[in-house]
């Protein structure tokens, strides 16, 4: 795909996170990696209606390439990408509001914060890791999410929201919406008898649907 391409495929996926209330006000934010650039939606901005004039180039050191300001969240970002090498191309922030709730819960369990209820779960998010809080946009918030991309491709931090990578802006977003969507049904099920996958059914899950 062609950087132009890459671009309007950020921006159209800002514009759908926005318009399904994944994002609201001025929050989330959506970053590419091509080559030695990353680019990634600028501070301040709605995700409503963004446009490919309207992202923020950088370096991997944060260097500004245009003439655009970077989203304040951009050296998490940078901290991602570095750590996850090939495995990530696009990254997807949010503050969306299942996630969110999920995150501030004081009984979080970091070794399995959501139960598996769905195969899909398991294709697309867990391993989910859990980041302490940091304050947005800080030194120690990029190192925490860092340390976590080595190995995860799902993040959520307390307080704060989830951040997913993925080789594509595609797989990035289908691994937001799934984590949303799952914080979701656990708040929706709270309090249920539920029926949760069994160990069999998830290691079948793994052996036939090898992470992309
Ligand atoms: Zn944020």
């Amino acid at each position: 795909m062609q950087l132009k391409e890459m671009l309007q495929e950020l921006c159209d996926a800002a514009a759908s996170f926005y318009a399904r209330g994944y994002a609201f006000g001025s929050t989330g934010n959506l970053s590419i990696r091509c080559g030695d650039e990353v680019w990634i939606s600028p501070t301040g901005a709605s995700l409503r209606a963004l446009t490919p004039d309207e992202l923020a180039c950088i370096d991997a050191n944060g260097a500004r390439l245009n003439a655009k300001s970077p989203s304040k969240e951009y050296p998490f970002h940078l901290a991602a990408y570095r750590a996850a090498g090939a495995r990530a191309s696009a990254i997807v922030h949010l503050h969306s509001t299942h996630a969110v709730a999920l995150s501030c819960l004081d009984s979080l369990d970091p070794a399995e914060p959501l139960p598996v209820f769905t195969p899909y779960y398991l294709m697309r998010v867990a391993p989910l890791a859990v980041i302490d809080y940091f304050p947005p946009g800080s030194a120690e918030l990029a190192a925490a999410i860092g340390q976590a991309a080595a190995a995860h491709d799902c993040l959520l931090l307390r307080n704060h929201g989830l951040v997913c990578l993925g080789r594509t802006m595609a797989v990035a977003v289908d691994r937001a919406e799934e984590l949303e969507e799952t914080a979701r049904l656990y708040f929706l099920l709270r309090g249920e008898k539920v029926r949760l996958l069994s160990p069999a059914e998830r290691d079948h899950i793994a052996h036939a649907y090898p992470r992309r």
